[in-house]
């Protein structure tokens, strides 16, 4: 089962002001202050879907990422997608990703959407993960 994905469509011309994280409340972004994420322990990812980049990758997920482009690349994988990518990298429990979609007057009408993948248990949780992944039994010696 993927990670739980959430759709939030403001009404036509209603600019999202600020995207608090649902954990702690943090004020991860602010589109009035700039595009850059201010990421807080929960932020994993933010990825701009109308142009198909990421705002912000955390750093421990930056390389894996990385490694499967370059393996998608190479295995000339027309069907790789980032999104889908980034999210096959997180756990599937406690990780939600909310698709955030706006809508405004461009040149006509314009709906974008933004996906803010957040992790609900927080660093703690992915750390006490990896200690418990570290502490598989040794074999005996013989
Ligand atoms: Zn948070």
């Amino acid at each position: 089962m993927p990670a739980a994905r959430v759709d939030l469509e403001l009404p036509f011309g209603k600019r999202c002001d600020a995207f608090y994280c649902p954990a702690c409340g943090a004020p991860i972004a602010q589109p009035e202050h700039g595009l850059s994420p201010t990421p807080c322990e929960h932020l994993r990812f933010v990825y701009l879907e109308s142009v198909g980049l990421f705002a912000f990758v955390a750093d421990d997920l930056r390389e894996a990422l990385d490694r499967a482009e370059r393996a998608a690349d190479e295995a000339a994988d027309e069907a790789w997608d980032p999104l889908d990518a980034v999210c096959a990298l997180l756990p599937e429990q406690n990780v939600i990703c909310v698709h955030l979609t706006t809508g405004g007057m461009a040149c006509g009408p314009v709906w974008e959407s933004t996906v803010y993948g957040l992790d609900l248990l927080g660093r703690g949780a992915r750390e006490h993960g990896r200690e418990r992944d570290a502490e598989e039994p040794v074999a005996a010696p013989r």
